[in-house]
Order: structure tokens, then C-alpha cells, then sequence
């Protein structure tokens, strides 16, 4: 199976972190997002407890709010002892709503307003990650209006092309993101920093992208970073006293994916890291991360019920569920690949179908070309693996359809995490 919390039992009845998919179907209705908290926990630890060996107190890995974000998913990420990265003042709301301390929030995003600025300094956010220029002053304004001194890092963009898709891919020079270094800007970027004096210059940030596999990827960033850092040292007698690479771990989607054994990764990103520091007589900075999908999407899985099949001989068939590009758009997004099962049973005569939505879209598919079994019918459960990172986030109302329920999976327990929307809460905000 493509992860260890999916199995299947004797009778073919598909299981999910040891709960029967079909069961939970029943129970909570469909479609229906499952998220295996064990599981969450687990690849916390991941970088927790590689980070600790690695660099004792001196490191934090950050949890991208942006991958999922609900108050019990925040519960859980804070009990495992992560900071968060997030981007507007509802990922903040959310985290400081269930008591999430707000000096390990880091303040994320290209085009934060004026008022979520002021937002985020008046509760104190830990510390923002400034995208551009303009923004530095705009924050340096709002500080010194709340007599505060805000803790800043500066995002550049290090000119890293991390082989994977363009629509996640964020290093290159020419991205919207950050400032680039090949220009100049970086380092103007900087000095323009310093000058503000209703801030503190912490240290820097990048992240090339997202599904990285390549094995060097983060050690290529870290020559680029401490290439830099030694600059504003040099030029500018500036210590650097923290660097944070960005997230971006890729997960397996699908059974020919590459596993990526994060701990060991980890290991030998801070060994470089030491390394090059020793090189450049630079002192070890403070070292972040921020990973969001490998901390959430294995944990994640959907549940639809088919609606119909359609087949249409000589051309296609269709398997049409409850749910689609509103529970989980990424396909029609970007193409993102999935491995989808037949929940209730296993087949020996399988046939291959568009896993398609009931949004009124002929491009909402959730997956093409996918093997079910060749009797699927009205009523069977469909399975779609790996849905636990930028599904419920990216979730919307589109055809006026309700959010499914998240139900969080446990040892021997299920309960609902966020309720499903109904038609009611659907028409909650209009007059
Ligand atoms: C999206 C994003 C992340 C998380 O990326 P994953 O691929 O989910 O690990 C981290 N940092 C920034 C700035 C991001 O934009």
C-alpha cells in the first residue's frame, strides 16, 4: 500500500489508520476528509527530534498553517512542540484560539494589507517574514505607531530551481515571491532594513518550492544562504542570527513515488550547514524549516460515495461522486496526481475511469485514468489517498455545495474535528 495507515482487511473492506473506511462513511457521511492524528504526531517528530539532535534548543521547525488549518490541528501541532508559519489573520486567529503561543508564529505572505499588519503586531506575532520593500516600510509604520519593535526576517529568493512542478515552484529569480539575490536587491533589501528603526533584523528566509525530491536541493540553498550571510557580515559587519529554508518535502501520491526519509535528509542539511558556517567563520544561525505537506497530507484521505457511471463504449468511463473540485481542486489546479481506491472491496476485473465531481464544470475531475472496479455502481465508497495537505484548506463553497465534515482518526476512537457545512451555514452571511 502507498503508506502504512492504509490497509486492507481479509473480507477487501479498506481500513484507514485501523478504522473501516466504509464504517466511517456510514457514521459521519460522505464526502468526508479523515485525518490520522497519530500519523500527525509522527511526522512532527520527524523534525522535532531530528532537530534536536542536530542543533539542541538552537532550531525550530515551523508548521505551515497554509497545508490545513483548524483549531485541533493546531492543538496537535502545538502539543508536539512546533512553531507556525502562517499567512493572514485567520490562519493567526485560529492559532491563537486555541492558546498557541504567539512569539513562535512567523508572519508569512506576498501581499499582506495594512491592516492585517496591524493586526498581527497588536497581538504580538513573534515574528513577521517581510516579502519586499515595500512592505518592510509598511511594517516599520505600523510598529512605530504601536510603539513596538517588530522581529523581522527577510525572505529572498536564491535563484534554486527545485525541479518540481512550476506552479509550486518558488526559488527562481523571476517568482512573485521574496526579493532576489542575483540582483542586488537582496542585499539593498537589507541595508533598507537596518535603517528601520521600529524593527529588528533577525535573519533570513527562503523556500524553493514545494514536492522537492532532489537529494541536494536544501544543501544547494544553504551555499547560496550562508554565501550571503557572509556578505552582510563582510559588508555590512551584520550577524545573521537566523535562517529558516522554507518547507517543501515531497510525499508519495502515488506507489512509484520516492520515500524521503526526512530525519536523515535533516541530518545531513545541518551537517552542511555546520560546515559551511565553520568555512565562512560565520556563527550558526538559529535554523527553521517549514514543512506543511509532509507533516499533513499522508495523514489525510477522502471519502466520496458514487453518484453514477457513465459509460460512454469506445470513449470513456465515469465514475461520478459527491464530492470534487470543491472539496479538493488540485487536479484541476495543477494536475496533482492521486491514488484512488475502491473502499468497500477489492476486485479481480477492474476497468478505468474519470473520477469525476458533481460541480457544474466539465474540467472537475479529481483524477483521470484511475483503476476501480469494473461493477462500481451507485452507493460503493470511493477512497482518495493523500488528501490530507491543501484539500480542506483549499476547499470552497463553488455550486453553493457544504465543506465535509474532518474527522480526526485515533487509536481506537474517531470524532469530528471541524462539522460539516450545511445548507444553512451556506447562506450564513448574506442579507
Ligand atoms: C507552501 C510553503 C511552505 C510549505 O510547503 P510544503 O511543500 O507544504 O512543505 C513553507 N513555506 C512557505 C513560504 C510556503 O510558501
Amino acid at each position: 500500500m502507498l503508506s502504512d495507515n492504509i490497509t486492507r482487511r481479509a473480507d477487501g473492506v479498506l481500513c484507514f489508520a485501523g478504522h473501516s473506511v466504509p464504517d466511517l462513511a456510514e457514521k459521519y457521511g460522505t464526502p468526508l476528509y479523515l485525518m490520522d492524528e497519530e500519523r500527525i504526531r509522527h511526522n512532527c517528530r520527524l523534525y522535532t527530534k531530528a532537530f534536536k539532535q542536530a542543533f539542541g534548543e538552537n532550531a525550530l521547525p515551523l508548521y505551515a498553517g497554509k497545508a490545513a488549518s483548524f483549531k485541533q490541528i493546531i492543538r496537535v501541532v502545538m502539543s508536539e512542540g512546533m512553531g507556525l508559519d502562517a499567512v493572514s489573520p485567520g490562519e493567526i486567529h485560529t492559532a491563537l484560539s486555541v492558546g498557541f503561543p504567539e512569539e513562535k508564529i512567523f508572519f508569512h505572505g506576498d501581499g499582506k494589507t495594512d491592516e492585517d499588519i496591524r493586526y498581527a503586531i497588536s497581538k504580538n506575532i513573534g515574528y513577521f517574514i517581510v516579502d519586499n520593500p515595500e512592505e518592510l516600510l509598511a511594517v516599520n509604520r505600523e510598529a512605530a505607531s504601536q510603539k513596538k519593535k517588530q522581529k523581522v526576517l527577510l525572505r529572498v529568493t536564491p535563484g534554486i530551481d527545485p525541479h518540481t512542478y512550476k506552479a509550486v515552484n518558488t526559488g527562481t529569480v523571476d517568482v512573485k515571491f521574496g526579493v532576489p539575490m542575483e540582483t542586488g536587491q537582496a542585499f539593498a533589501f537589507t541595508e533598507e532594513a537596518l535603517r528601520c528603526s521600529s524593527l529588528e533584523f533577525c535573519g533570513l528566509h527562503c523556500h524553493v518550492g514545494s514536492e522537492v525530491f532532489d537529494e541536494t536541493v536544501f544543501e544547494d540553498v544553504i551555499d547560496v544562504m550562508t554565501d550571503f550571510m557572509a556578505e552582510l557580515s563582510v559588508k555590512l559587519g551584520l550577524k545573521t542570527r537566523m535562517l529558516n529554508v522554507g518547507g517543501g518535502y515531497g510525499v508519495r501520491y502515488l506507489d512509484t513515488d520516492k520515500h524521503i526519509d526526512i530525519p536523515e535528509r535533516i541530518g545531513s542539511v545541518a551537517s552542511h550547514l555546520k560546515e559551511r558556517c565553520k568555512q565562512l567563520s560565520l556563527e550558526l544561525p538559529f535554523f527553521l524549516m517549514e514543512p506543511g505537506r509532509s507533516i499533513v497530507a499522508d495523514a489525510g484521505m477522502t471519502v466520496y460515495t458514487v453518484s453514477s457511471v457513465k459509460r460512454i463504449p469506445g470513449y470513456k468511463y465515469y465514475a461520478i461522486v459527491d464530492g470534487g473540485m470543491a472539496d479538493n481542486p488540485r487536479y484541476c489546479l495543477y494536475g496533482a496526481p492521486y491514488t484512488v481506491l475502491c473502499a468497500d472491496r477489492e476486485s479481480r476485473f477492474f476497468a478505468v475511469f474519470d473520477l469525476a465531481g458533481r460541480c457544474c464544470e466539465s474540467g472537475d475531475i479529481v483524477q483521470p485514468s484511475v483503476k476501480l472496479p469494473v461493477d462500481i455502481s451507485r452507493g460503493d465508497h470511493i477512497a482518495v489517498c493523500t488528501t490530507g495537505a491543501y484539500n480542506y484548506s483549499m476547499a470552497s463553497n463553488y455550486n453553493r455545495l457544504g465543506r465535509p465534515a474532518l474527522v480526526m482518526l485515533t487509536d481506537n476512537d474517531s470524532y469530528t474535528a471541524v462539522r460539516r457545512e450545511t445548507v444553512e451555514d451556506v447562506c450564513s452571511l448574506d442579507i
